[in-house]
């Protein structure tokens, strides 16, 4: 069977990974066995997200109403239910609903209704709490299929210390990431200085350390030295695989769906406020606006070093009619050329222009050229994909240590 939760936290606590980590011990004490534990994040677009849009679902091996009771009873327990936008949803499914929801979940929006209905077709036990959006999740999740997975362990506080400063020697987390990369990833982000694994949310979370097996989240883990935690979990995950990613098209595009999409850089990449760039990507004489905001530190470098007529493939979310990139792959550069009037043979001072197609002339002698110098400059970027650091990456963003899968490559022609 599999075990559906979602909907339980709130920006004041909690966190439904936590509670999935309750449940998984307490299925185990009741003779029900634990085959694995899946964190399934749904599309980050989504509002009524708290966080990461994270759900759970457990699969497990025994009776199925008493799954549904221990289920049903630590969520009563444990989740934020005074929340005003906490919802929460539990499912029981003997069988696997078909993967649609799923797939509609991670990467489009999905209703109640819709929920419910495919909950009644498989025969499913389910409870939704207050307005029950909370199933919408939990569904997803029973119905998740994960044709690439990653892995998060996840190490939780002790109730006592929830709302004091977390406890974790920073040293030890960049020894982790030292000793495990590239198997292991986002525990810090070196380039910036910055420890990443550790939430800054009033929620149980200690660390979390994501990876390619569950060894070597293990490995990693055993590196890290913090205050004694109340339990670990290691889940499953579709993290860092792009499943949210859809093949896309300018033009095309529509909000709240993440895409990859491939087009042409049309004019100069442009530094706003706030140290936002942006850029226009046109293909088949339509556009759409490029946004490499603030907190994704350098690789708001690659954005400014582009320039008109790079052919590139870009991946990120379609919102506010901008496409917020979190990784672009530099699939053909142009050449990048500086026009200006000639130098002068005869006095060697720069020339002006002569007016609109008229080519240029020497101030001083009067003399004249019809061709402009072309200078073609060395490019700042090289032919490859470049993502936002660890800081900025969204959890199911697959990071370039993981490789780039033959579809995304496709678009690079
Ligand atoms: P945490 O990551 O800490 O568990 P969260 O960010 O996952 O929190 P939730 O509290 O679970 O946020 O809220 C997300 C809500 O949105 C849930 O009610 C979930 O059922 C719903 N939801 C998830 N995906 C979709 C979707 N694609 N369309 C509509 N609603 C969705």
């Amino acid at each position: 069977m599999r075990i559906g939760i979602d909907d339980t936290d709130s920006p004041a606590g909690m966190c439904t990974t936590y509670i999935g980590a309750v449940l998984v011990r307490r299925l185990e004490q009741a003779g029900i066995r634990v085959v694995e534990a899946r964190l399934v994040r749904l599309n980050p677009n989504v509002i009524h997200k708290t966080r990461g849009n994270a759900a759970v679902c457990i699969e497990a091996e025994g009776d199925g109403e008493t799954a549904f009771a221990l289920a049903c009873a630590c969520v009563e327990e444990l989740a934020e239910f005074d929340a005003a936008g906490t919802n929460p949803g539990v499912v029981v499914a003997g069988v696997r609903p078909p993967p649609d929801f799923y797939h509609a979940a991670l990467r489009d929006f999905c209703n109640v209704s819709e929920a419910i209905d495919l909950l009644e077709s498989v025969g499913a036990r389910y409870r939704g709490y207050k307005n029950r959006r909370g199933l919408i999740g939990a569904t997803a999740a029973v119905a998740s299929d994960f044709p690439d997975r990653t892995y998060e362990l996840l190490a939780y506080r002790k109730r006592e210390n929830w709302s004091t400063p977390r406890q974790v020697d920073r040293g030890s987390l960049f020894c982790a990431e030292e000793m495990t990369s590239p198997h292991t990833w986002d525990t810090v982000d070196r380039e910036n200085d910055v420890v990443v694994c550790v939430p800054h949310t009033p929620d149980p979370v200690l660390f979390g350390i994501r990876g390619e097996s569950p060894a070597w989240v293990r490995e990693a883990r055993s590196y890290v030295r913090s205050e004694e935690p109340a339990c670990e979990q290691v889940y499953t995950t579709n993290q860092g695989t792009d499943a949210h990613l859809l093949p896309g098209k300018v033009g095309a595009l529509r909000e709240g769906r993440s895409y990859l999409v491939r087009g042409t850089v049309v004019g100069s990449p442009a530094t706003g406020p706030g140290g936002h760039v942006s850029f226009i990507l046109g293909d088949e004489g339509v556009e759409v606006r490029c946004m490499a905001y603030e907190p994704t530190k350098g690789f708001r470098d690659v954005a400014r070093a582009l320039v008109t007529g790079d052919a590139v493939a870009v991946a990120g979310s379609y919102k506010g009619e901008s496409l917020n990139l979190e990784k672009l792959g530099a699939c053909r550069l142009a050449d990048a050329v500086r026009v200006r009037p000639p130098i002068c043979p005869i006095c060697e001072k720069r020339m002006t222009s002569a007016g609109t197609g008229k080519g240029y002339k020497c101030r001083v002698c009067g003399g004249r050229s019809r061709e402009p110098e072309v200078e073609v400059l060395e490019r700042r970027i090289q032919p490859g994909w470049y993502e936002v650091p660890p800081t900025a990456r969204r959890h199911l963003s697959r990071p370039l240590v993981r490789g780039v899968p033959a579809w995304e490559q496709a678009f690079c022609g």
